[in-house]
């Protein structure tokens, strides 16, 4: 059965495999295709196409926004994007800058603390991805100041904790409209792992073209949920593991969460449509 996971991290951002490994992992579990979806990064899609290519894998190229939301932060996921465009590139440009910065900012937090980690030793964690929190909690974790990278979280980089900073997001609207003039699908990501979950009904009133229903951290009863909005506001529905490359049984959970065929033929005639007036935008933009 045709079985498509639209929600994978690789080390573009923090998951722990190389593109190319996703989509081996994809190729052994005979996954038919797979989005990269790398938080606030483009950079492994091209390897991720080239390796899908020779493994008879659909690479899908995604990405996933971190956005602003009143006191939550809101995952956006875009599909079918075009990766190469200028617009969508020259913001991902910005948005590692603060990340860059803001990982100084929290190792001299940490250091005020006694807790001494290198901007070296993270760079190196984030193999050359964008720079996260989870590569400062796996080096706390190599290091024996945390147990696990959950624990490092909870103890040090969560808000209210010593090590914690802010850094710049964009909105939901912002995001949607990146997405949308890269030719992409804007989808909801994880609904169901929202805190206030009024949030979730407001979010989808801007430009949104789905909902990702099901999802590892989703349970039944809040899929069940979402598959019945998604059909009432006549919305596309999608599936992902957010896969970050670690292993259970020795695998990695790629493709355990999956949509089948014809859903993702809805997705692929909203990007017909979108690619359309963004291509009609930067030819108005080319000749004015
Ligand atoms: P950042 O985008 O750098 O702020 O890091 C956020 C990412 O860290 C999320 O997308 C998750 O992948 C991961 N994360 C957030 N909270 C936790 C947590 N409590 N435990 C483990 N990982 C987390
Ligand atoms: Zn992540
Ligand atoms: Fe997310
Ligand atoms: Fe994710």
């Amino acid at each position: 059965m045709y079985r498509a996971d639209l929600h994978v991290h690789t080390t573009a951002s923090d998951g722990l495999l190389a593109p190319s490994e996703v989509v081996e992992w994809a190729a052994k579990k005979e996954v038919d295709a797979v989005a990269i979806t790398d938080h606030d990064s483009v950079s492994g899609i091209d390897e991720a196409i080239e390796a899908g290519r020779r493994l008879g894998v659909c690479v899908i190229p995604g990405i996933e926004f971190s956005c602003t939301y009143r006191d939550e932060e809101i995952h956006i996921l875009g599909y079918f994007i075009d990766h190469k465009s200028r617009c969508l590139n020259d913001k991902l440009k910005e948005l590692a800058k603060s990340r860059e910065s803001r990982g100084l900012r929290i190792i001299e937090k940490l250091l005020e603390s006694n807790i001494e980690i290198s901007y070296e030793e993270v760079k190196a964690e984030s193999k050359g991805g964008s720079v996260g929190r989870p590569h400062i909690a796996r080096i706390l974790v190599k290091k024996g100041i945390a147990s696990s990278v959950e624990e490092a979280f909870r103890q040090y980089l969560v808000k209210g904790k010593l090590g914690y900073v802010d850094r710049e997001k964009i909105t939901v609207s912002e995001a949607a409209d990146l997405i949308h003039g890269a030719g992409g699908v804007v989808v909801m990501a994880h609904p169901g792992i929202v805190k206030n979950q009024n949030y979730p009904k407001e979010i989808l009133r801007y430009d949104i073209d789905g909902i990702e229903v099901i999802h590892s951290a989703h349970d039944e009863d809040t899929t069940c949920r979402y598959e019945k909005l998604a059909s009432s506001l006549g919305m596309a529905k999608t599936a992902g593991s957010d896969c970050h490359g670690n292993m259970i049984e020795g695998k990695p959970i790629i493709g355990d969460f999956s949509i089948g065929k014809s859903d993702v033929e809805i997705l692929v005639a909203i990007h017909k449509k979108h690619k359309k007036s963004a291509d009609e935008c930067t030819e108005s933009e080319v000749n004015s």
